[in-house]
């Protein structure tokens, strides 16, 4: 592990670089996200973050179409437990709970719910929520520089028995510039293995 690893606050919930996976729940369940403002950036649904990922989100942004002329759009950031909740029973009602558990996060587990994670789709839309999301302009863009506004890639390809699901190439989450950059140096594939965390597969119970 890397010495910056070492030194961050994995398990306070308000701490930018708070793991939550299928193992390891928000304490409390219903944490609501503090300092959370609007994203000033294009929007399938209105987002809203945590004021330094909303501001590195922003740049991030603004840098993608500066470099190709093209744009992306934020689909989803912040989502309370409630939403969520709401989120996931919707998934579970159209697919059943097994498949719903690849794909969403039950309610006190979601990444969302930190108000530093964000789905970023193209637009105009192709592709959204799809992994062919990988192969579009904005998909590999973000997979080779998001590191440098602080963002690493979530859920990467074939590392669902460490992650607990799918490959979701439009899922960034902010642990801020200093740590993506030693995340990236470091070649670890998922913040689990970065953090010396084991897998997380799936719930406890
Ligand atoms: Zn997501």
């Amino acid at each position: 592990m890397t010495a910056l690893a070492a030194a961050a606050d994995i398990d306070t919930a308000s701490s930018l670089t708070v793991i939550v996976n299928k193992t390891r729940p928000f304490d409390p369940v219903d944490y609501a996200a503090p300092d959370l403002r609007p994203v000033k950036v294009a929007y399938a649904n209105p987002p809203t973050m945590r004021s330094e990922a909303a501001t590195a989100v922003e740049k991030m942004f603004a840098a993608f179409t500066a470099e190709t002329g093209l744009a992306m759009q934020s689909q989803s950031a912040y989502r309370s437990y409630t939403v969520q909740k709401s989120v996931y029973a919707g998934w579970v009602a159209s697919r059943g709970q097994a498949s719903a558990d690849q794909t969403s996060a039950r309610a006190g587990f979601s990444e969302h719910q930190t108000g530093l994670a964000i789905d970023i789709s193209a637009k105009p839309a192709t592709c959204t929520l799809a992994q062919c999301f990988a192969d579009t302009p904005q998909g590999e863009w973000l997979a080779a520089n998001s590191w440098k506004y602080g963002f690493v890639l979530r859920f990467p390809d074939g590392m669902t028995s460490v992650t607990g699901y799918e490959f979701e190439p439009w899922h960034y989450r902010y642990i801020g510039v200093a740590l993506a950059a030693d995340y990236h140096a470091s070649g670890a594939t998922t913040l689990e293995q970065y953090f010396g965390l084991p897998p997380a597969p799936d719930y406890l119970k």
